[in-house]
């Protein structure tokens, strides 16, 4: 690093103390006291300066009152999600809607915030409520335990200001990049594998996801983080910079449309890649939306080289514990509970939940999982 370097970096590190002890920052040339904002009004002041004093010094009592009035959903409950969602909440976004299916397992809790031992077995939006209620009661924080597929993502998205993608598969986001471009809601794409993370906001107008991948790739030549993994201090990096996304899009100062943020928290390499608009584009060019208006709703759908999901045509209500003590004989069975039965069958290991989704692990081949799951679930 160059003398004019290591002098800026050494004022930004002044800078930095100063945050840290509460005292005075030089913002833009203009010397800012903290904690001094709407003395007059006691229940204003003790949300601005005290909750969001370090934020309001950022972005003005106008931004903060214009983060306090959006409406996002969050939709997924995971590794991004949990993370999404707590920096929302604490960042004082005042009506936060999350959608996520499953329970909380054992294996969540190395990358996933707000989740810890006593949280394995509930559903996951249940319990990243009872935290951020804990971490921002001045908020609205509305939960839905529910699969997200094209027959009903419409209805989590209504009303909603912006849109952060949590989910964890290439369909879903198709489906979601539909919805939101189709009813001109922003949102911001991000995933998370090994040890890379992507982050794309996308406008109504364009370029979309679709821009940049025009088809859902074939089942088996997508890798997934059950496989793969991810390393654990990725998730909140990328969550972090979505929702930094978030705050810009809210202000109206976003400058990264049309940009792929890539970070590699391995090598600590960060890349923006500029996406064109595709003005063949299906979605956001012509305006079809052949996943969200596709009538055949996928039933079944691989995830991975070695694991498929099966989703039944309408949602059902199973009786877990009933199927496991029918089924006790003929099968090993892992978990039964109210939310999910976990059994191995055919050397497949079958995870089923209370509306019929299952997930089956073992095999890529969807008429395989398909016959196993008929054959046990008669589904
Ligand atoms: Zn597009």
């Amino acid at each position: 690093m160059n003398a004019a370097g290591i002098e800026h970096s050494r004022r930004r590190i002044m800078q930095h103390g100063y945050i840290g002890m509460g005292g005075r920052l030089t913002f833009a040339g203009t010397v800012v006291t903290m904690g001094t904002l709407n003395k007059n009004d006691k229940e204003t002041r003790c949300r601005m300066s005290d909750r969001y004093s370090r934020q309001t010094v950022l972005l003005g009592r106008e931004g903060q009152e214009a983060l306090l009035q959006t409406r996002v959903a969050v939709l997924g409950c995971g590794a991004l999600g949990t993370h999404i969602a707590g920096n929302l909440a604490r960042a004082g976004f005042g009506h936060i809607s999350i959608v996520d299916r499953d329970v909380v397992e054992l294996n969540n809790l190395q990358r996933q915030a707000l989740f810890d031992e006593g949280d394995v077995g509930s559903f996951k939006v249940e319990a990243a409520a009872r935290k951020l209620r804990r971490i921002n009661s001045e908020i609205v924080i509305e939960t839905q335990v529910k699969d997200i597929h094209n027959g009903n993502i419409e209805r989590f998205i209504q009303g909603c200001d912006l849109v952060l993608d949590g989910t964890d598969n290439i369909p879903t986001r198709m489906i979601l990049n539909d919805a939101c471009v189709k009813n001109r809601i922003p949102w911001i794409y991000a995933g998370v594998i090994r040890y890379e993370g992507m982050v794309m906001p996308v406008l109504p107008e364009g370029p979309c996801l679709r821009c940049l991948l025009p088809e859902i790739p074939p089942t088996g030549s997508m890798t997934s983080c059950e496989l793969s993994g991810v390393l654990n201090p990725l998730p909140p990096i990328i969550a972090g910079i979505q929702c930094t996304e978030a705050i810009k899009l809210v202000l109206n100062k976003t400058d990264s449309p049309r940009k792929l943020v890539v970070y590699d928290v391995w090598e600590q390499r960060f890349n923006k890649v500029t996406v064109d608009k595709n003005p063949h584009c299906l979605c956001c060019g012509k305006r079809t939306y052949t996943f969200l208006d596709n009538p055949e709703r996928d039933i079944v759908m691989g995830l991975c080289a070695d694991s498929v999901q099966i989703i039944p045509p309408r949602d059902t209500d199973l009786d877990l514990e009933k199927i496991a003590r029918d089924l006790a004989g003929s099968v090993e069975i892992l978990i039964a509970n109210d939310y999910m039965l976990r059994f191995i069958a055919d050397g497949k290991q079958l995870t089923v939940y209370r509306d019929g989704r299952a997930q089956i692990k073992g095999t890529g081949d969807n008429g395989v999982a398909r016959a196993v799951y008929t054959r046990y679930l008669g589904l």
